[in-house]
């Protein structure tokens, strides 16, 4: 059986502007960016204090609703710190996807604990917590409220669940679980800003979020990340953490333990502010353009768009292409084609337990990983893509 590669190839350029080459996401700076980095410039204030990220933070907390965001230098490093403070331990297993970005297993592995892979949903393309729940019934015990891996006795601490291309991972049920076995909840929300679970922004539920801030992301500040809290307690801390865990005085450098330079500077700050402000409109582009690639692909055999998932409102960081199972082995050939007609597109991230680094790491059965690893496409998503202005 052969898909009609050509077909979907004229598909996505009917929804897309005409040009010679389409990019996966490119950033776009229409707003005050200019005007705020040049503040930076004039006034002196380029590096890691300054009134900028005092305003990106407060404005942060403001759009997401939780109470407390710490910008950092990138969105990894937002990842390392919320693991650090969630109490993650040398040789603890922290459970995660095997569907994600290496972003997430590495901030694990910097903490010298170890990944445990998990499968995902279809309808969510997050960590599945009916096949999670099954499977820690037969690895998991409590002892002493803390939950141990029943083949390697180590203390199973925390899940990091992941929201796969902006769409919400099913929180509550999720939460649930992790109440279950002592475990603690953290989000990265590197893909999240934007997107919401049953009305509320994505974040809440994990003891501590992190957010990203990549070029590629839904707003950018080059580089950049946030940790997001509703705990007062571990915003200080995260706060005093990331910056070198330097007691604050006008001239003593006195530091009270292991810290890190990890502050995002005042100029990538001044970016996120502007880019802020335009977030609704690249929502509504990304919105937009994600509802023309779902209506126009309805009539195409073989294929779908991902949509949301139900009470969820996603932010269509990236949008997927997904084949039918019938025609799993002609993702190379998609991907061929598509990119040899100037648009870019690209499969999701190769497994986690693949990697040479991570092969060796605790992991369950993952079918839904391994099938949409074969058969997703991510394609065109940029905020400028909705007109050819
Ligand atoms: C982008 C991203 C991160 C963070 O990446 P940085 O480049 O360090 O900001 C983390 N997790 C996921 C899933 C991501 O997509």
């Amino acid at each position: 059986m052969a898909l009609n590669i050509p077909l979907i190839t004229e598909t996505l350029k009917t929804c897309l502007p005409q040009r010679d080459f389409i990019a996966l996401h490119e950033p776009q700076f229409k707003g005050r960016e200019w005007e705020y980095v040049k503040e930076c410039l004039d006034t002196g204030w380029v590096s890691s204090v300054g009134k900028f990220v005092d305003r990106f933070e407060q404005q942060l907390t403001e759009y997401t609703d939780i109470n407390h965001a710490i910008a950092t230098v990138n969105g990894t490093a937002a990842l390392h710190i919320c693991l650090l403070l969630a109490g993650v331990q040398t040789d603890d297993e922290i459970l995660t996807p095997a569907l994600t970005f290496i972003a997430s297993t590495n901030a694990i592995a910097y903490c010298r604990s170890i990944p445990h892979f998990v499968d995902c949903d279809e309808h969510t393309l997050g960590v599945d917590p009916i096949a999670l729940a099954d499977y820690l019934q037969t690895i998991a015990y409590l002892k002493n409220d803390v939950c141990y891996n029943k083949h390697t006795h180590r203390p199973i601490r925390a899940l990091l669940v992941m929201h796969t291309f902006g769409h919400p991972v099913a929180l509550d049920p999720l939460q649930d679980l992790c109440q279950r076995y002592h475990l603690t909840l953290i989000e990265d929300a590197a893909e999240g800003l934007g997107s919401y679970y049953k009305g509320q922004h994505v974040g809440h539920h994990g003891k501590l979020s992190a957010l990203s801030f990549n070029g590629n992301k839904v707003i950018t500040t080059g580089g950049g990340g946030a940790i997001l809290t509703n705990d007062a307690t571990l915003a200080k801390q995260a706060k005093h953490l990331t910056t070198t865990a330097k007691i604050p005085h006008a001239w003593r450098f006195d530091h009270d333990q292991l810290g890190y330079n990890y502050r995002l500077p005042n100029i990538n700050a001044a970016l996120g502010c502007a880019q802020l402000e335009q977030l609704p409109n690249f929502l509504n582009a990304k919105r937009q353009l994600a509802h023309r690639y779902q209506q126009a692909f309805a009539a195409i055999e073989g294929v779908h768009i991902f949509c949301e998932p139900a009470d969820t409102k996603g932010n269509y960081w990236l949008n997927a292409l997904l084949l039918d199972k019938l025609y799993a082995d002609q993702q190379t050939a998609l991907l061929t084609h598509t990119n040899q007609h100037g648009i870019m597109t690209r499969p999701a991230w190769t497994l986690q337990h693949k990697l040479p680094m991570y092969q060796t790491c605790p992991r369950m059965a993952l079918p839904i990983a391994e099938s949409l690893e074969a058969r997703l496409i991510n394609i065109p998503s940029g905020q400028g893509l909705l007109n050819d202005d």
